[in-house]
C-alpha cells in the first residue's frame, strides 16, 4: 500500500528522482499507463522487505485488490472469484464501461459509481489525453464520465 511504502522510502531516504524512477513505466501487474502507488510485491506486513527489488510500480486498483496478499495468493483469490489474470488495464476497463454506453450516461454512472474508481478513470484519461494519444476520443470519454460522475453529484 503507498502509505507503507512511501514511509518506507523516507526510512531509506529514497529521493523523489528515485520514487519516480520506481513509478516510471508501467503497472507492474496489469500494464497501466501511468502508474500512481508503489506496492511492495512481497507485502511489508507479511515481512516483504523495503529493498528496491521488493518495490514496484503498481496502479490503484491492482494494489486495492492485492492488499496484503503476495503474488501467488492474490492470483489464486482473483482466479477463485473469476477474475481475470493478469488484471485487465485501467483503459481496458474503461473501454469496457464505456463501449456501447456512449448515449447512455445513467449506465455509465451506475458503472462507476465509486467515487474513487470515478477519479482513477478520470486522472486516467486526462493523462492520457495530455499525453496527446487519441485526443478526440479521450476528450469524448473524458466529458462524458465527467457528466456521469456530475449526475451523482
Ligand atoms: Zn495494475
Amino acid at each position: 500500500m503507498i502509505s507503507t511504502a512511501t514511509r518506507a522510502m523516507r526510512r531509506e531516504g529514497f529521493t523523489p528522482a528515485q520514487r519516480d524512477n520506481i513509478l516510471d513505466g508501467c503497472c507492474h501487474y496489469c500494464g497501466t499507463a501511468f502508474p500512481s502507488e508503489v506496492d511492495h510485491v512481497i507485502p511489508w506486513s507479511r515481512g516483504g522487505s523495503d529493498d528496491l527489488e521488493n518495490l514496484v510500480a503498481a496502479c490503484y486498483r491492482c494494489n486495492r485488490d492485492k492488499s496484503d496478499l503476495t503474488p501467488e495468493e492474490w492470483a489464486a483469490a482473483r482466479a477463485g472469484r473469476g477474475a481475470a489474470w493478469p488484471p485487465p488495464t485501467r483503459e481496458a476497463i474503461l473501454l469496457d464501461l464505456t463501449a456501447g454506453l456512449v448515449d447512455d450516461a445513467d449506465a455509465v454512472h451506475a458503472a462507476v459509481s465509486d467515487e474513487t474508481l470515478l477519479d482513477s478513470l478520470v486522472s486516467y484519461v486526462d493523462q492520457v489525453h495530455r499525453h496527446g494519444e487519441d485526443r478526440d476520443r479521450h476528450a469524448a470519454m473524458l466529458a462524458m464520465i465527467h457528466a456521469a460522475g456530475g449526475a451523482s453529484k
